[in-house]
Formats: C-alpha cells, sequence, structure tokens
C-alpha cells in the first residue's frame, strides 16, 4: 500500500513532476523484459510530434516512435479531440453491442488492408491479435502446427512468444511440439550461404517446402510471418519470396498469416508491406500504427473464406476490450489524417529521398556499418566489429560495451535512438519532416 495520501493536483502536474514520476516508478513500477534493480527508465514529461523532452528538460528526436508505434508522433491533435470527443459521448461499450465508432474503424481498416481482408476482429495489441489469428486458422483448418521464422517477434503472451524466434521465446518456450521455426531469407547472414537475392530467395522457398514436407502438411495449420521482419532486423524479403510462400501455401492447404503489427500502417510506405510483394495473405494483423497506440488497439483482418467458417458456427474467443470505443476513435482519427495528408506517399518518399540516400552515405564512411537496409520509415542499420567477417558489434541476444557507446553517444547528440542487439533501427513517426529527419541521421553520423 502507497504509504501517503496522494497530493498530485492534475493528470499534467503528475506528467511533469519528473522526480516524483522516478521515485514512485523504482518503488512499485515493474517493468517489462528487465531485471527490475538494474534498470535506470528515462522519464518523459512531455512529447509533441516527433520530439519528446526527459526528465531534465533535455529535448530529443524521438527516432523510436516510442516501441515503432506513434506513426503519427506525439500529441496530434485531430486524434487526441477524437479520443476527447468519444470520451465524452460513450467512454466505453462492450463487444456485443454495434457501435458507430467500432464499425466506422473497422470499415476504413477494410477499406486498406489489400484484397478480400473485408472483416476485422479487434484485440488489445499485437500479442493477442496474432494468438486470435492462429486460433482461426486452427479452426478454419482443422489443423494444429504452426511455421514461423527465427528471426520474428510476433508479441509476448504465451502462445505469441512460442512462435516468436528471436532470443524473448528463449527462456518463455513451452516446447510446444506445435510450433515449428524455419529460416527466413536474409542475405547478409545468409542461412543458405547465398550470394545473390535470386538465390536466397530460391533457397528459402526450398527449404521451407521440405520443413513442410517433413513436418507433414496434414498438421500443418498456419505460416506466420512479419511481412518485413521488424524487431528481428529490417529485413526486406527477396523479390518473390512472399509469393512463393503464398503459393506453398495454397498448395498445402495452409493459412497464410501476415504479422503487420509493425510494418502495417504505413511504416513501409505502403499501407501494408506485403503489397510490395504483390501478395494476399488469408488473415493479416496490426496494432501500433492503426491508431499510433494513443489508446491500446490491434485487430485480425479476416478473409472472406474464412469468415464464412463462423458464418453459422461461434467463433470461441473474445476480449472484454474488443474494439474500445477510444481506441476506435483514435483509429478513426488517425486513418482519416493518414488519407487526407497522403502520409503513406510521404513514407515512401522519406525512404527514397532521405534515408535511403543518407544512411548509404553514412554506410561508404564508417567502417562499423556493415549494411543499412529498410524503406519507408522503417530502417536498420547494422553494426559490426569486422566488416570483413560480420562479426556483429554485440552478440545475438546480448549487449556490448560498443553499442552502449553508440546509444550513449547519440542520445549526448539530441537524439533518442531504437537499439536491438547490434543493430540502430531508424524508425520516427512516419509524418516526420525531411529537416527533422535529416537531423536525427547527422546526430547517428556523429555518434559513429
Ligand atoms: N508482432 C510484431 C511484428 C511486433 O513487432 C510486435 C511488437 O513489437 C508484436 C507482434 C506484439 O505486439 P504487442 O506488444 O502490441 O502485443
Amino acid at each position: 500500500m502507497p504509504e501517503t495520501v496522494t497530493t498530485h493536483a492534475s493528470m499534467r502536474a503528475l506528467t511533469e513532476d519528473a522526480d516524483r514520476a522516478y521515485e514512485l516508478d523504482r518503488q512499485h513500477v515493474f517493468h517489462s523484459w528487465s531485471a527490475q534493480e538494474l534498470i535506470n527508465p528515462l522519464v518523459i514529461t512531455r512529447a509533441e510530434g516527433s520530439y519528446v523532452w526527459d526528465g531534465q528538460g533535455r529535448k530529443l528526436l524521438d527516432f523510436t516512435s516510442q516501441l515503432v508505434y506513434t506513426n503519427l508522433g506525439h500529441g496530434h491533435p485531430r486524434i487526441v479531440e477524437a479520443i476527447q470527443e468519444q470520451a465524452a459521448a460513450l467512454c466505453t461499450v462492450a463487444p456485443q453491442y454495434a457501435n458507430g465508432t467500432r464499425s466506422e474503424a473497422a470499415r476504413l481498416i477494410a477499406s486498406h488492408t489489400p484484397g478480400d481482408l473485408n472483416r476485422v476482429f479487434f484485440t488489445n495489441g499485437g500479442a493477442d491479435a496474432n494468438e486470435h489469428a492462429i486460433r482461426m486458422a486452427r479452426l478454419h483448418t482443422g489443423k494444429h502446427k504452426v511455421l514461423s521464422t527465427y528471426r520474428s517477434y510476433h508479441g509476448g503472451t504465451q502462445l505469441a512468444i512460442n512462435v516468436t524466434g528471436d532470443p524473448r521465446r528463449w527462456p518463455n518456450d513451452t516446447g510446444s511440439t506445435g510450433n515449428v521455426h524455419f529460416f527466413g531469407p536474409f542475405l547478409y547472414r545468409s542461412p543458405f550461404h547465398s550470394t545473390t537475392e535470386q538465390e536466397e530467395r530460391e533457397r528459402a522457398l526450398d527449404h521451407l517446402e521440405q520443413v513442410i514436407a517433413l513436418e507433414g502438411p496434414s498438421t500443418i495449420a498456419a505460416v506466420i510471418l512479419e511481412s518485413i521482419p521488424g524487431t528481428a532486423g529490417i529485413m526486406i524479403p527477396p523479390p518473390g519470396y512472399l509469393r512463393g510462400v503464398r503459393e506453398l501455401c495454397d498448395k498445402h492447404g495452409i493459412v497464410f498469416i501476415a504479422d503487420e503489427v509493425m510494418s502495417g500502417f504505413g511504416r513501409s510506405g505502403e499501407w501494408f508491406a506485403i503489397e510490395h510483394a504483390g501478395v494476399v495473405p488469408d488473415l493479416l494483423t496490426f496494432a501500433k500504427g492503426v491508431n499510433s497506440g494513443y489508446v491500446p488497439l490491434g485487430g485480425v483482418a479476416i478473409s472472406d473464406a474464412i469468415f464464412q467458417s463462423f458464418a453459422k458456427r461461434p467463433y470461441p474467443g473474445g476480449l472484454t476490450y474488443s474494439g474500445h470505443p477510444l481506441a476506435c476513435a483514435a483509429a478513426v482519427a488517425s486513418i482519416e489524417v493518414m488519407e487526407a495528408e497522403r502520409i503513406v506517399e510521404h513514407s515512401a518518399a522519406l525512404g527514397e529521398e532521405v534515408f535511403g540516400p543518407s544512411l548509404r552515405s553514412l554506410a561508404e564512411r564508417h567502417q562499423w556499418i556493415g549494411e543499412v537496409r529498410g524503406v519507408g520509415a522503417f530502417w536498420a542499420i547494422e553494426l559490426v566489429a569486422d566488416r570483413e567477417t560480420r562479426e556483429p558489434l554485440a552478440p545475438y541476444g546480448g549487449s556490448s560495451p560498443e553499442m552502449g557507446a553508440v546509444i550513449a553517444a547519440t542520445m549526448a547528440n539530441g537524439v533518442l535512438p531504437f537499439a536491438n542487439f547490434n543493430r540502430i533501427h531508424a524508425v520516427p513517426p512516419i509524418n516526420i519532416s525531411a529537416e527533422e529527419a535529416g537531423e536525427g541521421i547527422r546526430a547517428l553520423d556523429a555518434a559513429l
């Protein structure tokens, strides 16, 4: 129990009192993915557009979009207003009722998803979206196994972390035989020793075909893939790979789930990253950019065929806050802003005109950069100790003093960086201006 009676005057006062925030955090908040006594969380007291302010009043350019979700930046007035208006009109309504804001959010989402993904099941975030997509695939096919790649992240809930490939699975793995991992394509560190994108595509598809054959097509419900694996390294699949996966799924009656939790809603310069490949999945999961994360929201966009599976029998699953009106109001406002301000086109142009050229020029000048890759406002800088051997600057699943130094120097230069093992990701709000993006890249340059 707290020892003192709360004396704050307002939420704004609570937010701005950095010392109190830190002290109470250390006393009462249990943080994700952390050794509780070894962390020193940065206090954020204010945020606006592409910037945040820390407890010392320092202004930092947010090159993380937090966890790659504030796609329209911080404090966007249209989204804030929509949440306030919705709170005044109808703050909450349970999922069994129809509600105009939820219906409109579903209509807008379905209008941008590819193909016949016409129905939306709402969740609270990305992990539960993937859990439900897998459940739908299992019930639809009557099969149980799920195939996913080693370098992937699908969420922190039990099934989602089991299908995840990255090291966060290691301490969480329940050893379920229903979750099978395979190698996705990644030319820079090719598991198939390929030297060209074409080789990588062909070998990765041959490999997946063999995994399917040996696991038994009659046991496999779904292949779940991030259309562009995000946290695991922003690895753009070689041309033709996702189409090949689609063909293998069709051949063997397997549901293709595209995880667009990070890559969706304009991050890659298309509404959804799978559109770069011209492929339509059976289920598409989303969260984050759907409403810039102002209120938690995720979901599954569902094909007509899978929808029909549940037209006359109940879907056995649901969540108390599914399609929460405050979250849906934020989604309606976000999508309307993205349409009106042509934010997806802006994201594509940022990739082609700003991030691509300037990060490649950084790679020419810094020995520590092994590769830069990305699209839209979705870029990874892979740091290596040795360009020839490609030895990573921090081990897979770990950290290093050198990476720590790069992160500290980037922050000292006024930029909040997204770092993962040996990589720095440049993932700012997708509506960031070219000037602000340039400012972030110069800070990285100076830090390196
Ligand atoms: N899928 C992908 C591709 C993600 O990047 C994430 C989170 O980063 C998730 C799923 C999990 O989403 P959430 O943390 O909202 O549950």
